[in-house]
């Protein structure tokens, strides 16, 4: 019993950390801010991974983010912890994410640049079927019972994380940068791959380095990292510092 809740917990952490890798690395960094950019293989891979650990169409995501980010802080940002409250973006942050996303005028607006090709249209927009994959293959290898408690978890862990960078992740924690009301907070970093340097981001969002130093933990910049020494990534800006004075 113990045993079996071990393998269900593990899977479940792993399949969340998966969704979260892909997220910053892929949907935020790369297709929202363009901070790098990837050899079109390794795209696919992370296109596939997206598709399968977290159902999101990418072009709504980013055109929901890039929304947030000209509008921080005001009644026009999709999940505004100022207007909102921190704790109403942490419970409602799937809702609010939704209602952005299928406004066609939104997508529109903020994410011209990646109108949905034919694969998307085959296959990739086809949220069910790719989680429906993520759900067999989880089952496949540690049991049906075990398998769909892990993915179902998954899922409840990815959204409520998801939902700390956008609520708490604009109210509590520590500011490096003033100016808006993005923070950093310690445990929310180590959890999400970077995002909760979420300070950092706001003041450099076209950093693919959301770190200021090592000690910062930003694990989807070492993965960026280890992808540019292979030479598929290339990284166009990654000095979080020099970015925010620019801007300021
Ligand atoms: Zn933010
Ligand atoms: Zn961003």
């Amino acid at each position: 019993m113990l045993v079996s809740a071990l393998i269900v917990a593990v899977a479940a952490f792993v399949l969340t950390q998966i969704a979260i890798f892909t997220t910053t690395i892929y949907l935020h960094r790369s297709l929202t801010h363009r901070a790098v950019t990837f050899h079109p293989l390794v795209a696919f891979v992370f296109r596939a991974l997206t598709w399968v650990s977290t159902g999101i169409r990418p072009r709504q995501w980013v055109a929901v983010h890039r929304k947030h980010h000209a509008h921080t802080d005001t009644t026009e940002d999709p999940h505004s912890p100022v207007v909102l409250g921190w704790g109403t973006v942490q419970l409602k942050n799937v809702f609010l994410y939704r209602t952005a996303a299928k406004d066609p005028a939104i997508v529109a607006k903020y994410a011209k640049d990646l109108p949905a090709t034919r694969l998307d249209r085959l296959l990739f927009d086809h949220a069910l079927v790719g989680l429906g994959v993520l759900f067999a293959l989880t089952m496949a290898v540690i049991g049906v019972v075990p398998g769909l408690i892990a993915a179902g978890l998954h899922f409840v862990l990815y959204i409520a994380l998801s939902g700390s960078v956008n609520g708490p992740g604009h109210h509590f924690g520590r500011r490096t940068f003033a100016g808006h009301s993005a923070t950093n907070l310690r445990w929310l970093t180590v959890l999400t791959a970077g995002e909760g340097l979420h300070n950092h981001h706001h003041a450099a969002p076209t950093s693919a380095r959301f770190a200021r130093r090592w000690s910062d933990l930003d694990f989807g910049w070492w993965v960026i990292r280890g992808l540019r020494t292979a030479r598929v990534a290339h990284v166009r800006f990654d000095d979080v510092d020099a970015l925010a004075r620019r801007a300021a």
